[in-house]
Parts: C-alpha cells; structure tokens; sequence
C-alpha cells in the first residue's frame, strides 16, 4: 500500500493527530485519516502510537493541551472515558471514548463507532433491525457501541456471549435493559435463530486466532457483521460466506467511525471517498 503522505512538507505548524492503542500495527486508521488530510489539504499528520494503558491519561491530555487530537483504539477506549472533561452522549452510554480533541482548554471525548456501527449497518441492511434477533459477540469498547446502535434502532432482543461471562453481564446490565440477555455458552444458543450476528471480539485479528463462534452450531443465521477489519477479508467473513450467510469485514464501519472523528477535529465533514478509495487500493480481496 503506498504512503499517501509523499509530498506532504511537515513543519512546526504541522497538527499531530494519532491513535493509541495495543496492538496498534494492524490500525488502518493511520491510512483513512491521512487519505483525507491529502484530500482536504489540511497541515496535519496522523500517527499511530502503541502505549499501555496507565500512560493513556498523561497522552491524551498533553496531546490535546498541545493543539493535537486522535483516537483510542483497543484496550484502552474505557480508561479513555474516564479521562475526558465533556464526554459526549455516546460516551456517556457506552462507558468508552475512541476519539478525543480539546476546545477552549476543555478537553472533549465521543465514542464515533457508534455512529460508525449504525451507518455501516444501514449500508449491510438497508432493511433495518427493528424487531431483529441479535447475537452479539463481545463484550468491549466496540460490543458497547453496537449494542446501544441496536437498542437504537428498534432491534428486538440482543443475546451476549463474551469469553468473560461478567463483563456480559456489566454491559448488559448498564445499557441493554429488557432486551438484552447474557448466555452462559455456545451451547446455549445451539437451537436459536439469530437475524443478524455482529463479532465484536477481536478474533480473527491475529492469523492463529479461533472463530468468535462456529456458525453451524446456530439454527439459522440472517447475516454477519464482522467488525475486525484487515487488509484482506477476515476469517469469519470467509466462514459465514462459506455457509452460504451474507457478511461484511468492519471496513465500512471503519470509514464511517473515522469520518465523524475527522468531523469532530475539523469542524468540517470528511471526505468519505477518498478514505474509501485508500482501502479499496490496499484491499487484498
Ligand atoms: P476490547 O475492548 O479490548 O474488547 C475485546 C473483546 O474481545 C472482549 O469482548 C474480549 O473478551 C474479546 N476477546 C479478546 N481475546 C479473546 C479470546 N482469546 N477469546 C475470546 N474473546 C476474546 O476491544 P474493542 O475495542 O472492543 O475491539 C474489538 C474488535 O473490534 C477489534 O478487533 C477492533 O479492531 C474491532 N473494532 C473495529 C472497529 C471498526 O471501525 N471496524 C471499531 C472498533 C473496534 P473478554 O471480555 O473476555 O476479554
């Protein structure tokens, strides 16, 4: 994939924007974000820095306080939310932050993946999810937005399976309400039909990594949504199709988080072609 930054001249006016995470290496955030600086003509880079999780309060305060702006990716979206001054409404709901920026000296946190998660499932399913059945993988900063993107629109009854039977049971306790339900294993769900499945695990990052759940062991599924993203289509996509089951990698999500994060920094909306083109350039299949 070539560097869309050639020619960029860096200077001392030059805005740093970046992305905290770890593992980071496999972020195309880095690529989206710096397709659309080149194509708005903004003065600005963006970086992906790994760091752990106690040096992420220090990071993002002086980096805003210092005029820069960025994204948290995995692990640390919750510690995020804890940091910022003016959380937003999807902060606020989630318990998660992926995008930061200071105004005013107030530092600012939204949590755009649930934006992102529900424009990119419009996109899978102009039909909706009202009255859906779900089952969602997961239960972190992502599981978070998607279930509050579902409960938003309409879905019938969401079921979490999560490796840690407790964080299930947290997030569903603290935003899924009467219509979420935490099961205890895949055995479990072996008889149930599920209309849409979103993996919110972050299997299938890694090459050796397990399926978040075999597919054949459920009744019947409607489609899948697989939030892990890379630059070819991940394993579970690969699976689903395989069962004949409609699917989508998380790219389409990835775009649309990244445009309303590049909304909230500029003031200005993003160009949402450009950042698609620069993924499908890269795109192995
Ligand atoms: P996170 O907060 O660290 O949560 C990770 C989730 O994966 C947890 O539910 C965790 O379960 C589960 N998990 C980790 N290792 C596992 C294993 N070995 N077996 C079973 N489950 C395991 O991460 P996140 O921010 O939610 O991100 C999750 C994935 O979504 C990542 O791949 C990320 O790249 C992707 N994502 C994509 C987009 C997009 O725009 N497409 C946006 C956000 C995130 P435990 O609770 O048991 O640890």
């Amino acid at each position: 994939m070539s560097p869309v930054l050639s020619g960029v001249q860096v200077t001392a006016a030059t805005r740093i924007l970046t992305v905290l995470g770890d593992p980071v290496e496999h972020s195309l955030s880095p690529l989206i974000q710096n397709a659309a600086l080149a194509e708005a003509e903004l003065d600005a880079i963006y970086v992906a820095f790994r760091c752990d999780g106690e040096d992420v309060p220090t990071l993002i305060r002086a980096l805003a306080r210092a005029g820069g702006a960025g994204n948290v990716t995995l692990p640390h979206k919750e510690r995020a939310a804890a940091v910022v001054e003016e959380a937003s409404e999807a902060v606020r709901r989630t318990g998660a932050c992926n995008t930061f920026w200071s105004e005013n000296g107030t530092l600012y946190g939204d949590n755009t993946d649930v934006q992102g998660f529900r424009e990119a499932l419009h996109v899978f399913r102009p039909t909706g999810v009202a009255g859906a059945r779900v089952l969602l993988l997961g239960a972190g900063g992502a599981a978070r937005a998607a279930l509050v993107s579902l409960l938003d629109e309409g879905v019938g009854e969401v079921v979490i399976l999560n490796r840690t039977l407790e964080r299930a049971r947290v997030m569903s306790r603290r935003i899924g309400g009467d219509r979420a339900r935490v099961a205890e294993s895949v055995s479990d769900l072996e008889d149930r039909e599920f209309e849409l499945v979103v993996n919110a695990t972050r299997l299938g990052l890694r090459p050796e990594d397990p399926l978040p759940v075999a597919l054949e062991k459920l009744e019947a599924v409607g489609g899948v949504m697989d939030l892990v993203y890379g630059r070819k289509e991940t394993p579970f996509v690969l699976h689903a199709r395989a069962a004949g089951i409609p699917a989508v990698d998380g790219r389409e999500m990835l775009v649309r988080q990244g445009a309303a994060s590049f909304a909230r920094w500029w003031n200005r909306s993003a160009p949402l072609a450009a950042m698609r083109q620069v993924l499908d350039d890269g795109s192995e299949g």
